[in-house]
């Protein structure tokens, strides 16, 4: 299913939920989260108007995947999830196959209750399978209570696992041990990031081993019949993530929450990532929109490509013409098509090389296209 090229809003949408609020901050978070838990009410009630708001504007939409990210969702008191999740189900039409997605950290005290929500997946957050990384970043918990909170999560949902490399402190025995975990539990999916800070250029001799860490460990999770099926996220048995990939196909998603962003149709917007400003405004009744804008086709096909080079999928090379007439792969990537990025049947996609030096093949790939509407 796709946005429509004209830019009506898709039957099926997905709901993003953001819970900025963390106990404590580790030291590499770049995310919008807060330790000042005096305003989670107050919050909490600001995002069931949001909710309401939102269920006005989209009376008939059906919801098909539900996400609840933070911040922590998991430090929040498991109470007022569960009554976001009767607001949503009372306001919204609800899909019978729904995904209901709902990040914890591996120190979560309710994660059996999260059944009772109809939650199907559960993403912990290990980050390293290595307690004296996990305390050098500020991590709450140990690898003991991943295990813990895996065995639970894993009797009555989905499991992704989400790992980042390139954390200080970090060795080979660090990724060995991310590795086995993965071998032993073999979980659904997995994520596995790189720490922003080694994305835009591995030159140093510290980057050097990361991208090392790195390669190792997607080749040994590929290695063990994980689908990578998109830059960071690898998938057994056909366990993708449906909600994310709403994001990559840039289909519909409402984002609901502080610095929350959203895609309908052609419009899109992200929320102010200021507390009392986002608190304020729905208190009042109104949206709290940081950006408003509606795309143009020059937008929406930088956009549409942007997300869809991330899948192995790719994206439909259709599907670009009808925001673009005169698009051509094959003349704007000419130098570039082979090595990373290759044209499959319909769909215009990333080689492995290309999705190793993804951030600079997509960089190229943007400028190229801001440079052909120049020259239209
Ligand atoms: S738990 Fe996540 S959102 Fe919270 S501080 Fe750590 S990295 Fe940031």
């Amino acid at each position: 299913m796709e946005s429509s090229s004209s830019g009506s809003v898709s039957d099926e949408v997905g709901l993003y939920l953001h819970v900025p609020f963390c106990r404590s901050r580790c030291t590499y978070c770049d995310f919008v989260s807060f330790t000042d838990f005096s305003w989670v009410e107050e919050y909490f009630r600001a995002l069931w108007k949001e909710i309401e708001l939102w269920s006005r504007f989209l009376p008939k939409v059906r919801v098909g995947t539900i996400y609840i990210g933070g911040g922590s969702p998991s430090d929040v008191p498991f109470e007022l999830l569960e009554k976001t999740l009767e607001r949503i189900r009372r306001m919204f039409l609800i899909a019978d196959d729904f995904e209901f997605t709902i990040e914890v950290n591996p120190n979560c005290e309710f994660v059996e209750r999260l059944e009772s929500l109809s939650v199907n997946r559960v993403s912990i957050g290990l980050q390293a399978a290595d307690d004296e990384v996990l305390k050098r970043v500020k991590r709450r918990h140990s690898v003991d209570d991943f295990f813990r909170t895996y065995e639970i999560a894993k009797s009555f949902a989905k499991v992704n696992v989400d790992f980042i490399v390139g954390l200080p402190t970090e060795s080979d025995r660090t990724i060995e041990n991310d590795v086995r975990i993965v071998e032993m539990l073999k979980p659904d999916h997995v994520s596995i990031y790189l720490l922003e800070t080694h994305e835009i250029e591995l030159k140093t001799s510290v980057d050097q081993v990361v991208e090392d860490h790195y390669g190792r460990f997607v080749e040994a999770v590929k290695a063990m019949g994980y689908h990578r099926y998109e830059i960071s996220n690898f998938a057994l048995n056909g366990s993708f993530c449906r909600h994310n990939l709403k994001y990559w196909r840039n289909q519909d998603y409402v984002g609901l929450g502080v610095a929350a962003g959203g895609h309908l149709g052609r419009i899109r917007y992200v929320n102010s990532s200021r507390l009392d400003e986002y608190i304020t405004k729905l208190k009042n009744e109104d949206f709290a929109f940081d950006h408003f804008s509606k795309n143009d086709d020059l937008q929406e096909l930088k956009e549409t490509i942007f997300m869809g080079l991330r899948l192995s999928e790719g994206v439909s090379v259709e599907r670009l013409r009808r925001l673009w007439r005169t698009f051509d792969p094959e003349e704007l990537f000419s130098d570039l098509l082979g090595e990373f990025l290759e044209i499959k049947g319909e769909s215009l996609r990333m080689t492995e090389r290309g999705f190793d030096l993804s951030a600079r093949v997509l960089a190229d790939v943007i400028d190229r296209i801001s440079l052909m509407a120049v020259g239209r």
